[in-house]
C-alpha cells in the first residue's frame, strides 16, 4: 500500500465525492440551462452544491461562485478587484509567501498595469507579523491579498486580525483570502474574517480537480474573466461543469461534521511525526511548532537535496513533496522569504497528512528518511 503524505498537493477523492461525479455523468447530464427536466435535475445538483460550500463557509449561497478552481477564483479576484477598484487608488498589499496563482496575477498588475505592490515578509516561523502587514496599507491601498494556512509550512496567518485592522480603518479596500489550505481543516466563518473574498478549491478537500468556488461579499463587484452565456449569475460563463460541482457539494457534506475529529487527529499525527523527527540530528524542522496547521510540516535533511530524498522516498513507496507541488523543485519563494539559508531550503520536504494518515505511516516514512540519509550521504 502506498504512504501517501502528499495532501497538501490533492486528495484523494472520497467516495460520496466519485458517487456525485458519476451519477452526474451517466444520468443527470443534462445542461443547467435547460429548460426541461434534465437541465432542471443538473441545475438542482449545482444548487445542492453552492448550500453546502455556503453552509461550510457560513454565508449566503448567493454569494458562492464555481469556478475550473482556485487559480481561477484568485485570478478572477485580484484582476477583476484592480479594474473595479484601483482606478484611483493604486496600491497592493500581499504577504510574501502567497502561492503563485495569488503571486502571479499581482505581479502582472504591477509590471504591465503600473500598480504599486508591497509584499510583506513573514518571519523566521512563517507567520507574517500583522503589525508588519498594518503599517503597510494606507489610504491609497484598494486591495490586501493575504492567505490563512500556507502551503508549504502550515503556518496560520493573522488573516482576521490584518482584515479587520482594514476594514475599520479603509472599508473600501477589498480584502481577499486564499482560504485553500484552510478549508474544511480550521473553521472559516466568513463574516467573522472580515473578509470580501475567500477562495476554496475541490480536489484539497476529496473531491474532483478542476473545480473550486469563491465567496464574494454582497455589494462587492468583481467583473467576470470570462465573458459568454452569463452562467452563474454572469459571474463565471461557461456551461457549468456539473459533475465536478456536484462532486464538491459532495464531499464536502460527507466530511464537513467530522472537521473537528479529523484536526485531532492531525494534530496526534503531527506531534508524533514531530517526535520522531527530533530524534534526527541530521534534520531541522522548517514549519513552527506553534500557529500551524497539524497537515503540513516542513523540515530539511541535511545535505541531501529535496528530489533526491523525493526520489528515495518513492522508491519505498512513500510520497511527500519537495517544498511544493507547484514549484516542481524551483528554489522555495516561501522558505527564501522566511530566511531560511539556502543549504536548508534546497533539502526541504513538505510532510502533508490527510485524514487517514495513521501512525503507522509515520514510522514507515521516519524509517525510510532514515534508510535514505545513511545511504544518499554515504554516496556525496
Ligand atoms: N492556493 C493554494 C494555497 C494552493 O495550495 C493551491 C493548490 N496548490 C492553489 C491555490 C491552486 O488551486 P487549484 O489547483 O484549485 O487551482
Amino acid at each position: 500500500m502506498p504512504v501517501y503524505l502528499d495532501n497538501a498537493a490533492t486528495t484523494r477523492p472520497c467516495e460520496p465525492a466519485v458517487s456525485a461525479v458519476f451519477q452526474c455523468m451517466v444520468e443527470d447530464y443534462g445542461n443547467p440551462s435547460s429548460l426541461h427536466k434534465l437541465g432542471i435535475t443538473a441545475e438542482q445538483h449545482i444548487e445542492n452544491a453552492r448550500k453546502s460550500i455556503a453552509a461550510a463557509l457560513v454565508c449566503d449561497p448567493q454569494c458562492i461562485t464555481f469556478t475550473s478552481g482556485a487559480t481561477e477564483c484568485n485570478n478572477t479576484a485580484i484582476l477583476g478587484a484592480a479594474e473595479n477598484y484601483g482606478k484611483r487608488k493604486k496600491k497592493i498589499v500581499v504577504s510574501a509567501i502567497e502561492h503563485p496563482s495569488v503571486a502571479e496575477p499581482i505581479k502582472f498588475l504591477e509590471e504591465k498595469r503600473g500598480f504599486e505592490v508591497v509584499r510583506v515578509k513573514p518571519s523566521r516561523n512563517g507567520a507574517i507579523s500583522e503589525e508588519d502587514f498594518i503599517a503597510a496599507v494606507d489610504e491609497n491601498t484598494f486591495l490586501v491579498s493575504c492567505m490563512m494556512v500556507n502551503n508549504e509550512t502550515g503556518a496560520i496567518q493573522p488573516v482576521r486580525k490584518i482584515f479587520s485592522y482594514v476594514k475599520r480603518n479603509f472599508p473600501e479596500c477589498i480584502t481577499h483570502c486564499d482560504a485553500v489550505q484552510a478549508f474544511m481543516k480550521i473553521p472559516i466563518r466568513s463574516a467573522e474574517l472580515f473578509a470580501d473574498i475567500i477562495v476554496v478549491s475541490g480536489h484539497k478537500v476529496h473531491a474532483v480537480k478542476g473545480v473550486g468556488a469563491m465567496f464574494v461579499k454582497k455589494g462587492i463587484r468583481i467583473p467576470p474573466l470570462l465573458l459568454g452565456g452569463g452562467q452563474e449569475r454572469g459571474k463565471r460563463s461557461g456551461t457549468e461543469s456539473v459533475p465536478l460541482i456536484a462532486g464538491f457539494g459532495a464531499a464536502v457534506r460527507a466530511l464537513m461534521p467530522t472537521m473537528p475529529v479529523a484536526h485531532e487527529n492531525a494534530e496526534t499525527i503531527s506531534a508524533y511525526l514531530l517526535k520522531k523527527l527530533a530524534k534526527l540530528d541530521y534534520v531541522t524542522v522548517n514549519s513552527a511548532a506553534e500557529n500551524r496547521s497539524p497537515y503540513i510540516t516542513n523540515f530539511s535533511v541535511e545535505g541531501i537535496r529535496s528530489e533526491i530524498m523525493l526520489h528515495f522516498l518513492e522508491s519505498k513507496d512513500v510520497y511527500v513533496s519537495s517544498g511544493s507541488a507547484c514549484s516542481k523543485g524551483a528554489h522555495s519563494s516561501v522558505l527564501t522569504a522566511m530566511s531560511i539559508p539556502d543549504r536548508l531550503a534546497d533539502s526541504a520536504i513538505r510532510v502533508s497528512i490527510g485524514r487517514t494518515t495513521t501512525m503507522g505511516e509515520i514510522d514507515v516514512l521516519v524509517n525510510a528518511v532514515q534508510e535514505g540519509y545513511q545511504k544518499l550521504a554515504k554516496q556525496k
